[in-house]
């Protein structure tokens, strides 16, 4: 195991990476830029390097200044946590030729899934079922066009190769529209991600988003730790997740995290890993693979007892998977509210200081979060200030705890979303399970139409 490493990022996740080590005896280096000087995790870090002014184009994503600090600081590996550099293979590449250890998955897997054609073409191969559609990239060829939309059906949705983030992605209900909408959609993502390569699939009318966690390691072993239902989201962000999925068949599960683990043996792929998939009248469509820790990483860690963050850091350091399929066994039930700073219906950011935090206790709860009273949410970045986790027997439970959870937490001097999920652990159709990823942006629409 490593002695030492550098956490390239910030926040909630840069402090559960450190927690990880420091349970593992390894040493940690935060970097961090001059908005985050004060956070308490970078003093409790073993070591700190500030990297670049606030904005995170010149501190998190300023590859030069990250790989400087692990060399001046001899550590050993760099974790990249999520977001910023964390998908980026040209990151992952000049960290392993500057002599240190990506933890992650090897370049060429990023970069295979970060080409969502490739990604797609690569899942069909090891029999991940996947979303109908085009065979790879569209032609330029109009009538071409004409005719795969035919195939696949209306409505359509063209989604650009090289998308990320929710954008990039156009949906067409008739024939009419449709050479129109893709020259768009290709002149939108040469702007914006300059790839103009775009596929079509079937567009789902009310599906969940349902993905699966694995873990391999290099040595060609690979499982899965089941599902996360991530369908509470707005404008393709999650606002909540939950594991497992109310209501998935247990077979079903086994089927497609089997799939899932297979896919990994038959790409080498190597580190913790999620396959996003959307879930419609009993069938699963892939649609990409994030090739990094999650957000929602601890709804699975609740139900299975694994550490993810621990597994990736084993599998880095060149161990083979400490566990095996059959070791891995689901246990109750877990929701992830994601505290953001943020009004709790116009979504407008909220940053500021924290006169008041107070976070939740008791049975069967979790708070991962970085602040603290008195702390400055600064403006540069994501507004989640942290999350808040509720385990239980059953989901009722889980939910009921919840519900204290977020009655008992005191946040001041900003608003966050907390009324928000208060709301959302009180709708019938919540309660029930199962709705689709359109649920919570028609809620809120209705309320704003009633108000
Ligand atoms: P991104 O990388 O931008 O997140 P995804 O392929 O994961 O792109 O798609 C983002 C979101 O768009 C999904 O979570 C889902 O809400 C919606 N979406 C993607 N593909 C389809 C589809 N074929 N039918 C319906 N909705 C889709």
């Amino acid at each position: 195991m490593f002695e030492k490493i550098l956490i390239a990022n910030r926040g909630e996740i840069a402090l559960r990476i450190q927690r990880a080590c420091r349970e593992l005896g390894i040493k940690t280096v935060a970097v961090h830029s001059e908005a985050d000087r004060d956070a308490k995790y970078v003093k409790l870090a073993d070591e700190s390097v500030c990297i670049g002014p606030a904005p995170s184009s010149q501190s998190y994503l300023n590859v030069p200044a990250i790989i400087a600090a692990a060399e001046v600081t001899d550590a050993e590996a760099i974790h990249p946590g999520y977001g910023f550099l964390s998908e980026n293979a040209d990151f992952a590449e000049r960290v392993e030729s500057s002599g240190f250890v990506f933890i992650g998955p090897r370049p060429e897997s990023i970069r295979l899934m970060g080409d969502k054609v490739a990604a797609k073409d690569a899942m069909k191969e090891a029999k991940v079922p996947c979303v109908p559609g085009s065979d790879g990239a569209l032609p330029d060829d109009p009538d071409e066009v004409l005719r795969i939309a035919r195939d696949v059906g209306y409505p359509v949705l063209i989604k650009a190769a090289g998308g990320g983030g929710g954008r990039g992605m156009r949906v067409v209900h008739t024939e009419a529209a449709l050479l129109n909408s893709v020259e768009m959609t290709k002149a939108e993502a040469q702007s914006a991600f300059g790839n103009p390569m775009v596929y079509m699939e079937r567009y789902l009318q009310k599906p969940r988003h349902i993905e699966f966690q694995v873990l391999a390691d290099e040595h060609g072993n690979a499982i899965h730790l089941g599902e996360r239902d991530c369908s509470m989201q707005r404008r393709h962000q999650k606002v909540m997740e939950e594991a497992p999925a109310p209501g998935l068949d247990a077979k079903l599960r086994d089927r497609i995290g089997e799939r899932c683990a297979d896919a990994c043996r038959k790409i080498g792929y190597r580190g913790a890993g999620t396959f996003e998939f959307l879930y419609e009248d009993g069938e699963f469509f892939f649609i990409e693979m994030n090739t990094r820790v999650q957000v929602e990483h601890p709804v699975t860690e609740l139900i299975t007892g694994v550490d993810i963050v621990q597994e990736q850091l084993w599998i880095a350091s060149g161990e083979k998977l400490r566990y095996k399929q059959k070791d891995i066994e689901f246990k109750g039930h877990a929701i992830e509210c994601r505290i953001n700073a943020e009004h709790p219906y116009t979504f407008v950011p909220s940053p500021g200081r924290l006169t008041t935090w107070h976070p939740p206790g008791g049975p069967g709860i979790r708070v991962d979060s970085h602040v603290f009273a008195g702390y400055m949410v600064p403006p540069h970045y994501d507004s989640m200030i942290g999350k808040l986790l509720a385990y239980g027997k059953t989901r009722d439970q889980a939910i009921a705890r919840m519900r204290g959870a977020l009655m008992e937490m005191a946040v001041d001097g900003i608003l966050t979303n907390i009324p928000l999920h208060q709301d959302l652990m009180n709708d019938r159709a919540f309660q029930e399970g199962g709705a689709s990823i359109h649920y919570l942006e028609q809620k809120l629409a209705a309320e704003k139409a009633k108000a």
